[in-house]
């Protein structure tokens, strides 16, 4: 069976194509998009991202504001930047890039956002909005699945979904976009009992693990679509890969998202879209 391949890269340009047109829209209406970025240490990957975060932001016309903290930062100092940033009439959206520098309360950073700025989607009251069903700004990684697979034309309806992995910023807040697109979800983590059995069951199988190829054709049903949110260094020939093993999962699935080029590209474009979100919801 040749399985389709959901191109990440093509859907995000769409999106992001989208949301060019409407910073646009919005700029004649005499409003700038703006984005903070806040960089605290000097972490090369956390470097790297903020780097492309701030390059999309002018792909699509959104203003970027840039904020670069030593590591030794005092978490008072971070806190009254961000309030400023919560002051501030200009700014729509505002992102601190994690993990922050030990010693540090992410936790208390997250929550020291506005609400109404969390272009994240990480703070508790825009988590707790998406957990009863009313999403205002969502976390962008599992955004970005909803939105492939919706782009991509799979329906999610009825069908059985599993999440591999629980975490705050992919695991938990898919399975609830999941539950809101009527999937039966299950989310399954380190801990559970007989990992390819319960996979095998998922029509739609989401890995968000951090193993290196963990997933091979043992958990996949024939015909299932599989979504590979990992970004795992392979440490045989330093390329990146994923979650899943693509060339023994893919001949069994009806749909894979290859990894670079598939969830990767999402997670950006759906950030880009959640600033110009919050600007027209202030
Ligand atoms: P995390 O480390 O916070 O969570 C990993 C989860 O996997 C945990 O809930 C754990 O229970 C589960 N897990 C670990 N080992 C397991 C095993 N052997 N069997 C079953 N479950 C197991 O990771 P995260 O932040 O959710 O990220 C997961 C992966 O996704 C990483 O590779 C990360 O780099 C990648 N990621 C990609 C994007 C993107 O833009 N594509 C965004 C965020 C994260």
């Amino acid at each position: 069976m040749e399985p389709k391949i959901i191109d990440g890269k093509a859907i995000s340009a769409a999106v992001k194509e989208e949301v060019r047109a409407e910073v646009d829209r919005l700029k004649a209406a005499g409003r700038e998009v703006t984005l903070a970025v806040v960089l605290v240490g000097d972490d090369p990957a956390s470097a790297v991202y903020v780097r492309n975060k701030k390059k999309a932001c002018e792909a699509v016309g959104i203003r970027s504001l840039s904020y670069e903290m030593p590591a030794d930062t005092t978490q008072e100092k971070l806190l009254t930047c961000i309030a400023e940033l919560n002051g501030r009439d200009d700014v729509d959206g505002i992102l601190v890039q994690l993990p922050l520098p030990a010693g540090i309360d992410e936790q208390a950073v997250i929550r020291a956002i506005a609400p109404e700025k969390d272009v994240d989607g990480f703070h508790p009251v825009n988590v707790g909005l998406l957990a009863i069903g009313m999403p205002r700004v969502v976390s962008c990684t599992p955004a970005g699945v909803i939105e492939m697979l919706v782009r991509s034309g799979i329906s999610i309806e009825g069908r059985e979904a599993l999440i591999i992995g629980r975490s705050n910023i992919v695991g938990k807040p898919l399975a609830h976009l999941l539950l809101q697109h009527n999937a039966t979800v299950t989310v399954a983590h380190s801990r559970t009992a007989d990992l390819p059995a319960v996979a095998k069951r998922a029509d739609i199988l989401v890995a968000a693990i951090g193993r290196p190829r963990m997933i091979g054709p043992e958990y996949v049903k024939e015909g299932a679509v599989v979504i590979d949110v990992g970004i795992n260094r392979d440490t045989a020939t330093g390329k990146l890969c994923g979650d899943v093993d693509y060339d023994a999962v893919a001949p069994h699935v009806s749909a894979i998202t290859p990894v670079p080029g598939g969830v990767g590209p999402m997670t950006i474009a759906m950030l880009m879209k959640n600033c110009v979100e919050l600007s027209k919801m202030r």
